[in-house]
């Protein structure tokens, strides 16, 4: 099982990315984390990431592209693996297939969500969290970016008949059982 699961920030793709991976027993590869664990540990690659994600703009390819693929060279990633938040752009679509071979995803999971409502969300676990970058500015930047260039990748896959849309409003147990829904039908 391949499977890659995106839609905007605040979508609510982390938590239902931590059901997923229990329920088919693959691991969560999240670059969003991997860029926090690296900073936590105060490696060089934290650091330089941490410019931009306090920014809201995308690390560059030539720090996430090499972290993506010595996470998926890993032996527990050999079975499968959800994906959340790689790729984000239509380059890392190309560098995925390259790392994937002729292994391709399997399914890609957007979750739609309304804008005011993902904007509120960021806004609350920003209390709860303390994330640097959830900021207001900071999250208007990154729906920016998500629009521009995130966003194309839905036509992409769809274009590859593997995209899976599923409404992200709702409770998260309602969420999750539209994702397990849509994944088996
Ligand atoms: P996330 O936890 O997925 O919202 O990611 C937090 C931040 O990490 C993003 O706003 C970006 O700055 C950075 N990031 C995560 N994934 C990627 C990626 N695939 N390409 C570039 N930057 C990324």
């Amino acid at each position: 099982m391949r499977l890659l699961i995106m839609g905007p920030p605040g979508a609510g793709k982390g938590t239902q990315a931590a059901f997923i991976s229990e329920h088919f027993a693959i691991p969560h590869v999240s670059t969003g984390d991997l860029f926090r664990a690296n900073l936590a540990e105060g490696t060089a690659l934290g650091q330089e990431a941490k410019k931009y994600m306090d920014a809201g703009e995308y690390v560059p390819d030539s720090v996430t592209n090499g972290m993506v693929r010595d996470r998926l060279k890993q032996t527990d990633a050999q079975q499968g693996f959800l994906l959340d938040g790689y790729p984000r752009t239509v380059a890392q679509v190309a560098e995925l297939d390259g790392m994937l071979g002729g292994k391709g995803l399997d399914k890609v999971i957007v979750l739609t969500a309304d804008i005011d409502e993902v904007v509120g969300r960021l806004l609350n676990r920003a209390i709860e969290q303390g994330r640097a970058d959830d900021t207001e500015e900071v999250i208007r930047r990154r729906l920016e970016v998500y629009e521009e260039q995130t966003a194309p990748l839905i036509e992409l896959y769809a274009s590859r008949g593997i995209l899976v849309e599923v409404d992200g409003l709702g409770s998260v147990g309602e969420v999750t059982d539209r994702i397990m829904k849509s994944l088996n039908s």
